[in-house]
């Protein structure tokens, strides 16, 4: 009997072609199969590094057909690496229907480890990374993503997501709207020649991307930092519980037990305490 062989979720250059690891060359040499979102486009890279191994296309249009073929292949024993334009599978790319597939027919998978734009720009942005959300693309609609944005009113912690070079002036005066002057980073063409970090208010973005028709072209990460303190409203239950606690001991000491129950700012809890003490 043949042994089932394995799906290999393989991360590709997001600019820079050196960004391809050794075992991910390895891989895609060895296995019997490429899956690629565009073959046409990724025979240039594995032409690059003289990998000559058959490709078939995955895309959005056809994952449902293909995945159910792939799976075929990988239970008959041979092994497929899993590819996309640029960057890790998957994330905002195609491959989900696939994997989940092979997990549901006991097919193992192994991703590597590699270039992946989000992470690439959250790790140099200068904005908290201890907790962070991926949104994947904003809706386009108006009203769709303005709601999208609205969820940011309060949320403590960085938010990361994709834009299209024609929204992306759009966006930032999308997001000056929803959220005021926010601290927003935007990284654009990551690992390329132009790489650039643009890092303000939404205001100065907006500034940078109206200086010249060529600072809205090329592919950009955008990274809304948490909402401030400030900004912030101390929950209803959080107060409640300042006040009772307020009865049995001073309010300073109130105030951390409180922040770090509902997770909060000691300073914020303890300033709303004097605030409602007048
Ligand atoms: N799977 C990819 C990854 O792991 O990053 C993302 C694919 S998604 C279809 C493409 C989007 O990723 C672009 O529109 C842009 O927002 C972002 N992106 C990809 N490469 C980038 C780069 N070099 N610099 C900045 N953003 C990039």
């Amino acid at each position: 009997m043949t042994d089932i062989a394995t799906l290999y979720i393989v991360p590709t250059p997001i600019g820079n072609l050196d960004d391809i690891s050794a075992r991910a060359i390895e891989v895609l040499r060895e296995v019997s199969w490429i899956a690629a979102e565009d073959t046409r486009h990724s025979a240039r890279l594995l032409q690059h590094f003289s990998i000559g191994t058959k490709t078939l296309s995955l895309h959005e249009h056809n994952e449902d057909k293909r995945a159910s073929m792939l799976c075929e292949k990988l239970k008959n024993g041979e092994a497929v690496a899993l590819i996309s334009d640029a960057g890790t599978p998957l994330i905002s790319d195609p491959g989900f229907i696939l994997v989940r597939r092979c997990r549901e027919q006991g097919i193992p998978v192994s991703a590597l480890p590699g270039p992946c734009a989000a992470i690439t720009a959250l790790s140099a942005s200068g904005l908290p990374t201890d907790k962070f959300i991926f949104e994947g693309f904003l809706p386009v609609k108006m009203q769709a993503r303005e709601n999208a944005l609205s969820a940011l009113l309060d949320r403590t912690f960085t938010t990361v997501f994709y834009e299209a070079p024609r929204r992306i002036l759009d966006t930032v005066s999308d997001i000056q709207k929803v959220l005021g002057e926010r601290q927003l980073v935007i990284a654009k063409e990551l690992t390329k020649t132009f790489e650039t970090y643009v890092s303000g208010t939404a205001q100065d973005v907006i500034d940078y991307l109206q200086a010249d028709a060529a600072h809205q072209k090329g592919e950009f990460v955008v990274m809304i930092g948490p909402a401030q303190v400030s900004e912030q409203a101390i929950p209803s239950e959080a107060m409640n519980l300042l006040h009772t606690l307020c009865e049995y001991m001073p309010l300073k000491k109130a105030a951390a037990v409180v922040a770090s129950h509902y997770d909060l700012k000691k300073n914020a809890l303890y300033q709303a305490g004097l605030d409602s003490k007048e």
